[in-house]
């Protein structure tokens, strides 16, 4: 028998649904048709509602580190200073991008797995004047989940300071209520809790990120101004740079799945899930690299037990048909993750624990057939 695909349990690209693969397949439009120009609208309209949020949404070709540089670049000039709260390799990311503006970034880190306190980004505030904060929603490399609201509420008190939310592996799979937390720009892109193919840099600014663009003014930057994007945006019957058709046919599609859903009950399906992996995965007797009071929902990063290989391990997943991801910078070679978002099911949840289990035992590590699994059924029987 012929080995079928594996299913990508990776932190992104995720699982992409039928029905978006399909929407994707129609014949090219004209990139200022009348068609495409309502479904291209339909699309920003339904992101806003996704992100709760009145502001100005721009979607282009592109992935999440472009969204990233147009934050940077529409909101902070040379010289200006940036906070940099970082809880791993995207976090560090922010500061990479910076440098390149001789933007002064200074970096408030966490040990691997943990947070940076509200209460130490409120001493810094106070220490020193920021143009802007930065802020990774969950950062992928260590799976923890940053407490957005209660950061929002320390920026609260430094209305200068603009907060800009980094919610690449979040964004349709755990709330960020831009309205109503204070987040004044929001960087997203489509492979991950979106559930859609790679390929959509997705950035929104509220009013206040729009008022600092314009004390900028023009900016060094072509392709990342938003200020030649906002006409588009407005009515894509103009042109600027041509929109990557097909994508937004697949997000068009992608955000009614999550709007049909329902993002009350789409988050707590991804915090449901969240649970199980790691119940079934705890059930094993394996580590996770994340403090379970910030574990993300999106994705789970699992520390090796002493003397399995990574590349042993996953290649062994590989066999039984699930594709996970190795550990990034310092946990390569001794954590695996495996991303648990966008539109899966609890099929994807359950055959991910017994191909865990079964690759653990084919790497030689003892472990009870059917003990994760059944701790991960537990946590889901309830709602199936
Ligand atoms: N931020 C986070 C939190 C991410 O996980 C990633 C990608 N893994 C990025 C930014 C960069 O996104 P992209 O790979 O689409 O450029």
């Amino acid at each position: 028998m012929s080995k079928r695909e594996p299913i990508v349990m990776i932190p992104g690209p995720t699982p992409v649904d039928d029905s978006i693969l399909k929407a994707m397949t129609h014949r090219t439009y004209g990139h200022t048709s009348s068609q495409f120009v309502q479904i291209y609208k339909e699309t920003l309209s339904g992101l806003k509602d996704i992100l709760m949020t009145d502001g100005e949404v721009i979607a282009v070709a592109g992935a999440g580190t472009l969204a990233m540089e147009m934050a940077v670049v529409n909101t902070l000039k040379n010289g200006d200073n940036l906070l940099v709260i970082s809880h791993g390799h995207f976090g560090d990311r922010f500061a990479r991008i910076a440098g390149r503006y001789g933007i002064n970034a200074d970096l408030l880190t966490a040990s691997p797995g943990e947070i940076v306190d509200p209460e130490k980004i409120a001493a810094e505030l106070k220490r020193k004047k920021y143009r802007a904060v930065t802020v990774t929603h969950v950062d992928t490399s260590t799976a923890v989940c940053a407490p957005i609201e209660d950061i929002g509420k320390v920026l609260s008190n430094y209305p200068d300071t603009l907060y800009i939310l980094d919610g690449v592996c979040a964004t349709g799979g755990i709330e960020e209520n831009m309205r109503d937390w204070g987040i004044d720009v929001i960087v997203t892109t489509t492979q991950k809790a979106l559930g859609v193919p790679p390929g959509i840099a997705i950035c929104v600014f509220n009013d206040h990120a729009l008022a600092r663009k314009k004390a900028l003014g023009t900016i060094p930057n072509y392709y990342c101004d938003i200020d030649l994007w906002l006409p588009i945006m407005h009515d894509p019957t103009k042109y600027f740079s041509t929109p990557p058709v097909n994508l937004i046919l697949g997000l068009n599609q992608g955000i009614r799945i999550i709007l049909d859903e329902g993002l009350e009950a789409r988050f707590a399906r991804h915090h449901r899930y969240g649970n199980a992996i790691r119940a079934g995965i705890k059930a094993l007797g394996l580590d996770f690299l994340a403090n379970p009071l910030y574990a993300a929902a999106t994705l789970t990063s699992v520390f090796y037990p002493d003397g399995v290989n990574d590349t042993e391990f996953r290649s062994a997943m590989d066999h039984y048909g699930i594709l996970v991801a190795g550990g990034l910078g310092p946990m390569a070679g001794k954590s695996f993750r495996i991303g648990h978002m966008g539109n899966i099911t609890h099929q994807e949840i359950l055959l991910t624990i017994s191909a865990i289990e079964l690759s653990l035992r084919r790497v030689g590590h003892n472990v009870k057939l059917g003990a994760g699994v059944g701790a991960a059924e537990a946590e889901l029987a309830d709602h199936l």
